[in-house]
């Protein structure tokens, strides 16, 4: 079978009611589930909704005395490779080509990724997580200079969605053309020193632009960030027309044309993906547990499970590293401030 001219590799661009669009070295073919996988994903959604299959290779978790902090360094860090319950778009799959349209899914390949949200029909009994987008390994999270103002407490929102989900995050801080405070250039330095790739961009100007572009390749990238920053303008001038045909240009009402689940990725003529807005959203509604947060923010790694008390949630504890490393000007003090709105809030 591996060297069968009619098993194809290719990435689910769409799908909706059992019909998925697969993209292809040899073109677009419109699929269908083959039997037995529908049957596998049936008994898979009836049993433990929430769950993930989890690969057999994937090393077991630790549950020795470790502190239950690290348990979850070790956890994060061991990237096991998701099996995925249901066919999701995004997906790497191989399929049978049935003719010079049509083909069959045959086997979906593990995810690396994944992006979803609680589906409508979850209660306190039962959590049903709805995959939104497979595969998504990059999020650019725009902000703009001036115009308006930068908001960093929303970003570091955004980065710890992302950690969580283990995406690569680009921070573009676009509208550098314009007059703006010298404290967005200290911001930027800031998320630089912490690891993330920061971009100063304009469309007037086009700095950073081919930049932008050249991260994009061989990636499947989602742009998010508040309305009038310049997301469809971004996209538009590395691939012109494509903001229209993602939603980021009706986003700008805030609402997005999406009503439902129907994630899109589209082709980027230099290489890789972009997906279309219906993920933003999903994003934003990203749920953190509160003992995974502190995780989620890069520079308070080194110090967790170096708490008096292991289940400190590093908000006034006595003895806690996080808190005396913020007094020892080793970790911002504005990041620590940010961790602890977003850890009350979530904790309502
Ligand atoms: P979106 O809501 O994030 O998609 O933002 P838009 O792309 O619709 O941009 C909002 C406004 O900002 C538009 O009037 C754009 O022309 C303007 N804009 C976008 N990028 C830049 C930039 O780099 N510099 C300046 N000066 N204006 C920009
Ligand atoms: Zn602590």
């Amino acid at each position: 079978m591996i060297n069968d001219p009619a098993i194809l590799t290719g990435i689910v661009l769409n799908g909706t009611h059992g019909i998925y669009d697969v993209h292809t070295d040899d073109g677009v073919l419109r699929c269908t589930l083959r039997g037995k996988l529908k049957k596998a994903f049936a008994q898979a959604n009836s049993g433990r909704p929430a769950e993930k299959f989890r690969s057999p290779h994937s090393s077991k978790i630790s549950t020795s005395s470790q502190s239950l902090q690290k348990e979850r360094i070790e956890r994060r860090d061991s990237n096991e490779n998701l099996l995925p319950i249901r066919l999701s778009v995004g997906d790497y799959v191989k399929i049978r080509r049935l003719d010079s349209t049509t083909g069959l899914i045959e086997e979906i390949l593990p995810r690396q990724s994944e992006l979803s949200r609680r589906d409508a029909s979850s209660n306190a009994k039962k959590l049903v997580q709805q995959t939104l987008l497979a595969n998504l390994d990059q999020v650019v999270i725009v902000l703009a200079a001036a115009q308006p103002e930068p908001h960093f407490g929303f970003l570091d929102r955004y980065l710890t969605i992302c950690e969580s989900a283990h995406l690569t995050s680009v921070i573009c801080i676009n509208k550098i053309d314009l007059p703006h405070n010298l404290d967005v250039d200290k911001d930027a330095e800031l998320y630089q020193s912490l690891g993330y790739r920061v971009l100063l961009t304009s469309i007037e100007t086009n700095q950073g632009i081919d930049e932008l572009r050249a991260l994009l390749k061989a990636h499947t990238s989602l742009f998010t960030g508040p309305s009038g920053v310049g997301k469809s303008s971004l996209v538009n001038s590395i691939e012109p027309g494509m903001a229209l045909r993602t939603g980021l240009v009706s986003d700008v009402t805030g609402k997005g044309k999406h009503t439902t689940t129907g994630s899109q990725l589209y082709p980027l003529s230099g290489g890789g993906w972009l997906a279309d807005s219906a993920g933003i959203r999903a994003l934003a509604g990203w749920n953190i547990p509160p003992e995974e947060l502190a995780w989620c923010f890069v520079e308070f790694r080194p110090y967790l499970g170096e708490c008096f008390y292991a289940d400190c949630a590093h908000l006034d504890e006595e003895g806690c590293a996080i808190i005396q490393a913020v007094s020892d000007s080793l970790i911002d003090e504005r990041r620590y401030r940010s961790y602890q709105r977003i850890y009350t809030n979530e904790e309502r």
